[in-house]
């Protein structure tokens, strides 16, 4: 079969990019490197709805970005994300960084930001009493939010599947060809995809997919971020989200509740040698400590329960490239995108689209198409009458494996039947939050594992923690 498209790379980008191609009559498949979607960037990343008075003005960054935040939260009706408007304050410490807070209020008007507001470090204290005393001003940003990135692509690419897109996973693309208008996309094991019109959403690795596609026109530079994630006894010490002035490097560290109810800090900015740099160091959460309670001096980091990396994936310009090649014609490079990739996807979708119909490609509605996905949490959101009732029908909900995070064994398989299916011990975590808590699966993983065998057909030897070789267990005695 030769598809309309195929969209390299399984992150939020691939798979808004997916879902928006699947408003039209057109053949997609999306093609992953991993076992399971949502394993890069954005998995590991602040999850926040940036408002927009970041970027500099008239670049993509700025004009996505802007779009991209009441896309997202319109999306979520339909998509069952979690995400919540909470605002971000964004912090000044000196009568220097006070010209800075200016110059961003500025810089949203001219980008187009609505309900910014400039507060006192009193009057910010007020809405955020354990905000430091050394808080001079505040940009309180109130178009802003956070939102689960890994929940988010999941929801993008289960939709996308649902109205018939198709997802390759283990396959590494290695090669790119053209002849006769038709692209040949070979994987690390020879398997091979043909397409008329291929879309780059390789994250860190967009550089290099465009260079074996015969364009090496862009570099990704890879940029670690080290965070440190609270458990929900944190949560509420903020309200909105805390950042502190922005420099070159990034947004600085922030303090921020996470729409499950933890708190998280971070994160760092280091140049790295490549995107799979994801190990965390002692001076970089040193220093994620240090900064954090120089925002909010009361975060108890005994409270700790992880700590991750993401690895942003930036290019020397510093803006999003989205466009098609000048060299091959018919692939579309989505690269470089990193912060605020993830605020600005819906909108970087509807471009690629734009783009696409710029190409000549015929853009036939499909009418099929249905905007919606079932809420995977909707057992989760019940009031015990209703949870009650639905146990009656099916027992498996009324089961509960995870403890920490009150995750059934309904749920659990649920996750592993629903579209993108989970694989494995971290794919089961992302989509029901089973292992999330604060013994971080030490409890429930024995029991999840049968529950993927099971599911799966496969013996419990087989299942892995995280795709390619990370078994869980060597042999059965
Ligand atoms: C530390 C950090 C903090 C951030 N904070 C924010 C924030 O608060 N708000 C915001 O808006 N944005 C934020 N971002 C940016 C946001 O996370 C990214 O813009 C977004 O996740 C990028 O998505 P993506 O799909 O392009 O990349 P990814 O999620 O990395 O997806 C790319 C996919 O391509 C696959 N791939 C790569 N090579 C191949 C190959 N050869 N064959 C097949 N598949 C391949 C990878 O496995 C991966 O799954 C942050 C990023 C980082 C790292």
């Amino acid at each position: 079969m030769i598809y309309d498209v195929a969209i390299i790379g399984a992150g939020v980008i691939g798979g808004a990019v997916a879902r928006e191609l699947a408003k039209y009559k057109l053949s997609s498949v999306i093609l992953e490197k991993e076992n399971d979607v949502a394993v890069g960037a954005s998995k590991a990343n602040s999850g926040i709805v940036h408002g927009g008075f970041d970027p500099e003005p008239d670049t993509l960054k700025a004009k996505l970005n802007i779009l991209g935040v009441e896309k997202l939260f319109d999306a979520a009706k339909e998509l069952h994300f979690p995400i919540k408007r909470n605002g971000s304050f964004v912090c000044a410490f000196s009568e220097q960084e006070r010209a800075h807070i200016k110059e961003l209020y500025d810089r949203g008007i001219q980008n187009g930001v609505p309900d910014m507001r400039i507060l006192s470090g009193d009057e910010a204290r007020k809405l955020e009493p354990e905000l430091s005393g050394e808080v001079v001003e505040v940009l309180d940003v109130r178009n802003a939010g956070i939102v689960c990135p890994y929940e988010l692509t999941l929801a993008l690419i289960g939709n996308a599947m649902d109205n018939g897109t198709e997802l390759k996973v283990e396959f590494r693309v290695e090669k790119i060809e053209k002849s006769e208008g038709i692209f040949t996309i070979s994987s690390q094991n020879g398997e091979i995809v043909t397409a008329k019109t291929v879309i780059n959403c390789a994250g860190a690795g967009s550089g290099k997919i465009s260079a074996i596609a015969g364009d090496n026109s862009f570099e990704i530079i890879p940029r670690a971020g080290e965070y440190i994630l609270l458990d929900k006894d944190e949560g509420k010490r903020v309200t909105h989200t805390i950042f502190q002035c922005p420099t070159k490097e990034g947004k600085g560290i922030l303090v921020s509740p996470t729409v499950d109810g933890n708190l998280l800090t971070g994160p760092t900015a280091n140049k790295v040698e490549s995107a799979d740099n994801t190990g965390t160091t002692i001076s970089g959460l040193d220093t994620v400590m240090a900064l954090s309670k120089k925002s909010v001096p009361t975060v108890n980091f005994r409270n700790s329960i992880t700590s991750f990396t993401g690895v942003r994936s930036s290019e020397k310009n510093g803006d999003f490239i989205i466009a098609e090649s000048d060299k091959v014609k018919g692939f579309i490079n989505v690269g470089a995108i990193d912060s605020p990739g993830l605020s600005s996807c819906l909108a970087i979708a509807e471009y690629v689209a734009e783009i696409m119909k710029g190409m000549g490609i015929d853009l036939e509605e499909n009418p099929n198409f249905n905007p919606t996905r079932e809420n995977p949490h909707a057992f989760r959101e019940m009031s015990d009458e209703q949870k009650n009732e639905f146990i009656k029908k099916n027992a498996d909900y009324g089961k509960i494996v995870c403890r920490c995070e009150t995750v059934s064994e309904g749920e659990i398989r649920a996750a592993i039947r629903r579209n993108p299916p989970a694989r494995d011990l971290d794919g089961v975590k992302r989509r029901t939050r089973s292992g999330m808590g604060r013994c971080q699966g030490g409890f429930c993983a024995p029991y999840v594992m049968e529950l993927i065998a099971n599911e799966r057909g496969i013996k419990k030897e087989e299942v892995t923690k995280k795709g390619s070789g990370s078994y869980m267990v060597i042999e059965k005695l």
